[in-house]
């Protein structure tokens, strides 16, 4: 193994800090600030110190040998793109304020780059003319920007931050399936070396179809996002993927029967009026879609995700409707709508709400509700959607236990994009037959600067940073506790260690107390730290393992061997 570097404190451009930054929200912000990782610049834009760059330097190369292993083959795009190819794919306009725009000398229109398919999709084009020279996987570690609008989580969130995307270009389907698959397999690969506990969750719901897209999410307090996590089996997705199995029910019901209720403007006051759990009543949302308007019936003590409604009817416009829309349309009574009767009305319902069940809803008459309204016998439902907010506790769509919600930082973000940049730009090769073919695509991201900040969060306790090996800044942290003779064991530990092939950190500054190193040296996080103090004249060193806290006083041949 080749003789590494010792990096002396003494010399080392970062001071650790005692307070914390007084705009840090999170943990990995706090503790990056604080150990001389990161300055910020400006908002959402970073400085990577030494230290900081060491260990996004480990994630790239851990990222890098992964890509290799799969066959793709590493480029570097600009970030400064011209605003035509954006034009053609329509997301110079559809990325609103998230684009940095700017202009040139000459008035011509430029953006700093969020994500690069249109530029891989025309360096295909210019470079890929037959089906021979297909498949391909191209990627590049890159700053990417984004104007985020609040990018207030450190490095988790920049507007200039590292991404490493890469795109796969297939002649078939099932090419394409291929490239997706070794694409998630080194993902797994990347994180599983990283020691980063994640998860990979369906990013698209039911609707939009299957595999096409999945997240990598790293659960952490600090996360932004939420995904629902079985605790019994390995079903894990993002909540706006969860889907509640439709089971009809078999069971006898009264006959439907209208009951005055009057004073009853909400589900809580109608549910005690009545004397039923708000899970009894069926409540009926009236929206637009496409200008037309369409009841969403779902348990009364349910919430409507308006998001996961709109990805399931997109590309169709999904609105509220306003006052308005009820004017010339008597058949429908504001607050006590019921799917029975609703003639004129398309039924999209909760599979909650399936065949066999019964429910109390509006009678479509002013104070009036109906009971013993049975799905199936009343009311016919159009088309089952779950479109409810997930809570805590909602069945596992694969095994029927309680579903947790957590909290997590997405990672990375794989998707099968398919033909829509190839048909924006036209991108065909010759196919085997002599035929032009339309090639299809891939798209991968990880967010590699990103990763460092949630390495940060998933690792740190109450002292400070503890990175995992394959990642962190140095192997190991000599600290020289004392003057003369400590010094003196500390720098041939350091020397000892650098030969063995070790990356060294030394603490070597002259004047500060043995606990102020310590606790520094806790705070940064290096796995192993080893203390030159009180027994040095004896040649006796005290190693720490930064992780477990477990302490030794070894003689320093020995602690030599420990460090691994
Ligand atoms: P988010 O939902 O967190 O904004 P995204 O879905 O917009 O992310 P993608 O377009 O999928 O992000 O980008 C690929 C990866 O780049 C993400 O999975 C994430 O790890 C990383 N990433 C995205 N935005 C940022 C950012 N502002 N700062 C740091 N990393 C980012
Ligand atoms: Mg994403």
């Amino acid at each position: 193994m080749s003789t590494q570097h010792v990096q002396r404190m003494s010399r080392l451009l970062a001071k650790t800090l005692r307070e914390d930054p007084a705009d840090a929200e999170t943990l990995s912000h706090r503790l990056l600030v604080r150990a001389g990782y990161v300055r910020r610049s400006s908002a959402g834009v970073w400085t990577w110190l030494p230290l900081g760059k060491r260990v996004l330097e480990n994630v790239s190369r851990i990222v890098r040998e992964e890509m290799d292993a799969i066959g793709a083959q590493e480029v570097l795009l600009p970030a400064l793109l011209p605003r035509e190819p954006y034009e053609v794919s329509g997301r110079w306009s559809e990325y609103g304020d998230l684009l940095f725009r700017l202009k040139d000398r000459k008035g011509a229109d430029y953006l700093l780059g969020p994500t690069h398919e249109e530029i891989f999709t025309l360096l295909v084009k210019d470079q890929c003319t037959s089906y021979k020279d297909l498949p391909v996987m191209l990627y590049q570690i890159q700053t990417k920007y984004r104007d985020e609008a609040r990018p207030r989580s450190g490095v988790l969130r920049g507007r200039e931050f590292q991404m490493k995307d890469s795109y796969s270009f297939d002649v078939s389907d099932e090419g394409l399936a291929h490239s997706y698959a070794l694409h998630r397999a080194a993902y797994q690969r990347i994180f599983e070396r990283l020691g980063l506990d994640h998860r990979i969750v369906s990013a698209v719901s039911g609707a939009m179809g299957g595999s096409a897209s999945e997240e990598f999410l790293a659960p952490a307090r600090a996360g932004e996002d939420t995904f629902a996590d079985c605790p019994s089996c390995d079903y894990a997705a993002n909540t706006e993927a969860v889907t509640f199995a439709l089971t009809p029910v078999e069971a006898e019901h009264g006959p439907l029967e209208e009951i005055p209720t009057p004073d009853t403007p909400t589900i809580e006051t109608l549910a005690a009026h009545l004397g039923v759990p708000a899970s009894a009543t069926l409540k009926n949302l009236l929206v637009k879609v496409d200008g037309e308007i369409v009841a969403v019936g779902v348990p009364g003590d349910r919430e409507v995700d308006l998001g996961k409604l709109g990805e399931h009817l997109a590309p169709a416009v999904v609105e509220l409707v306003t006052a308005e829309d009820f004017a010339d349309r008597p058949d429908l009574v504001r607050g006590y709508v019921g799917p029975q009767g609703l003639e004129k009305v398309r039924y999209l319902a909760d599979p909650r709400v399936a065949p066999g069940t019964s429910w109390v809803t509006g009678a479509n008459k002013p104070d009036t509700h109906a009971r013993n309204v049975v799905c199936g016998r009343d009311f016919e439902v159009d088309r089952y959607l779950d479109v409810v907010v997930v809570e805590p506790g909602d069945p596992c769509p694969a095994c029927g236990s309680g579903l947790a919600l957590d909290r997590a930082i997405e990672i990375g973000h794989i998707f099968q994009l398919g033909r829509k940049y190839a048909d924006a730009f036209g991108l065909d090769v010759l196919g085997r037959e002599g035929k032009p073919v339309r090639v299809t695509m891939g798209s991968y991201g990880i967010g590699v600067s990103r990763v460092v900040a949630a390495l940060a969060e998933q690792t740190a306790d109450e002292r400070g940073l503890c990175w995992p090996a394959s990642a962190a800044p140095a192997d190991v942290h000599v600290v020289a506790a004392g003057k003369a003779v400590p010094l003196a064991l500390a720098e041939s530990a350091a020397t000892a260690l650098a030969e063995a092939g070790h990356r060294v950190l030394l603490d070597d500054r002259p004047g500060l107390s043995p606990g102020v190193k310590l606790t520094d040296a806790e705070l940064i996080g290096v796995p192993w730290i080893l203390v030159a103090g009180r027994r040095s004249a004896d040649g006796v060193v005290e190693l720490q393992h930064r992780a477990t806290g477990t302490r030794e006083e070894l003689p320093l041949a020995e602690a030599l061997t420990r460090v691994v």
